[in-house]
């Protein structure tokens, strides 16, 4: 049945290429995909996929489905095509979502024969605010066995783990003064915010190895000669898992509530982006997709890599789920450089495209023939 399933991505190759192309040259940040999400249904709807556009009521979110209305597991590949400011595809989420459109329409070639069905999601803005987290929070995914995409790298490394991520905003609310002729009047709510960063600073003792804590000053006031009444900074908070973070967030809102008092000021804490989860890789179903990959033709497979975050953590806390790197490049590249967008449109970086979707099209066919336990 894998011979069909090579045949059908021979077929579609040339298209891949275009797609994935046509996204590199017409990059959209996240929620403005409008382009690579007409690109990618109309390709899924030509494959007789059912397209659901403004999926949840985001504007460029879909979920496109093919049922073989028979018994069977069902599975998810997530696309991905949000793009990066000033540098593009950057990050090759062109390659993703073509890869996972690609290996959904491959592998509904043989629904009929095997049962189950085939959801290829459209999920926009991994790049800043994920709507992975949105669907997962609303059950989407748990209508899953599993869910998988691949995300392009300069190296092939197995699905390994990424960090829980909590962004967190801390506005201060002081008072306008003249800073020289009568500065006792004023209330500085950017002292707050260099003591939050002191506090935090402080902090890095007494955390795990894991936790990464990286803030930036959004506005620290208007001129030199006003006390600033208003301060703001936002924060990113990292850790191998929710339960370290949890934890570190209590410590962290007693700082900021410390820095407020110090001055004065008030203190607002909002979510300024939606959190994710770490990611959990479903171990059997890992090595199915390595066993996969091989046998498309890619041998050097190597350990996962520390990853930042990414909403795919939120679906591996609802459904079995894998999120491996392929590599498109024949040298070390740099992940958000300008030389990752331009390494996804070189005639090697369309040979991997093929490999991609062909291996995940097959460890969709194992998944839906029995042949992965993902209890593992
Ligand atoms: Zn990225
Ligand atoms: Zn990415």
């Amino acid at each position: 049945m894998k011979n069909i399933l090579l045949k059908k991505g021979q077929e579609i190759q040339s298209k891949l290429c275009e797609i994935s192309d046509f996204i590199y040259h017409n990059p959209e940040l996240g929620n403005e995909e409008y382009k690579a999400v007409e690109k990618l249904t109309s390709f899924l709807e030509e494959h007789n996929f059912e397209i659901e556009k403004e999926f949840l009521g985001i504007e460029t979110a879909f979920r496109a489905t093919c049922d073989s209305k028979k018994e069977g597991p069902t599975i998810g590949y997530l696309c991905e095509y949000d793009a990066l400011p000033e540098i593009g595809h950057g990050c090759g989420h062109n390659m993703i979502g073509t890869m996972s459109a690609g290996a959904g329409i491959i592998l509904s070639k043989v629904l009929d024969k095997v049962g189950g069905k085939i959801i290829v999601y459209g999920t926009p803005a991994e790049e800043t605010n994920g709507a992975k987290v949105i669907f997962a929070e609303q059950g989407v995914f748990d209508e899953l066995e599993a869910a998988m995409m691949v995300h392009p790298s300069d190296k092939t490394m197995e699905s390994g783990t990424s960090m829980a991520l909590y962004p967190l905003q801390f506005t201060y609310k002081g008072k306008t003064a003249h800073a020289a002729s009568c500065p006792q009047e004023g209330i500085n709510a950017l002292n707050s915010v260099i003591q939050l960063f002191n506090g935090i600073d402080a902090l890095r003792q007494h955390v795990t190895t894991d936790v990464r804590m990286h803030g930036i000053i959004t506005n620290g006031g208007v001129a030199a000669n006003i006390v600033p009444n208003e301060a703001v900074a936002q924060f990113y908070f990292r850790a191998a898992n929710k339960e370290t973070l949890d934890d570190l967030l209590v410590k962290v809102k007693k700082i900021a509530e410390g820095a407020a008092l110090m001055t004065g000021s008030t203190l607002e804490m909002t979510r300024y982006e939606l959190p994710n989860d770490n990611l959990k890789t479903n171990k059997n179903l890992s090595k199915n997709f390595n066993k996969n990959l091989r046998e498309s033709g890619i041998t050097d497979i190597n350990e996962p890599k520390d990853a930042g975050s990414s909403d795919i953590g939120n679906v591996s806390h609802k459904t079995a789920t894998i999120h491996p790197y392929i590599g498109i490049a024949n040298c070390s590249v740099t992940c958000h450089s300008v030389k990752m967008a331009d390494s996804t449109i070189t005639s090697f970086a369309h040979e991997r495209l093929l490999i991609g979707t062909l291996a995940l099209a097959y460890t969709g066919y194992d998944v839906l023939t029995n042949k992965v336990d993902l209890k593992g």
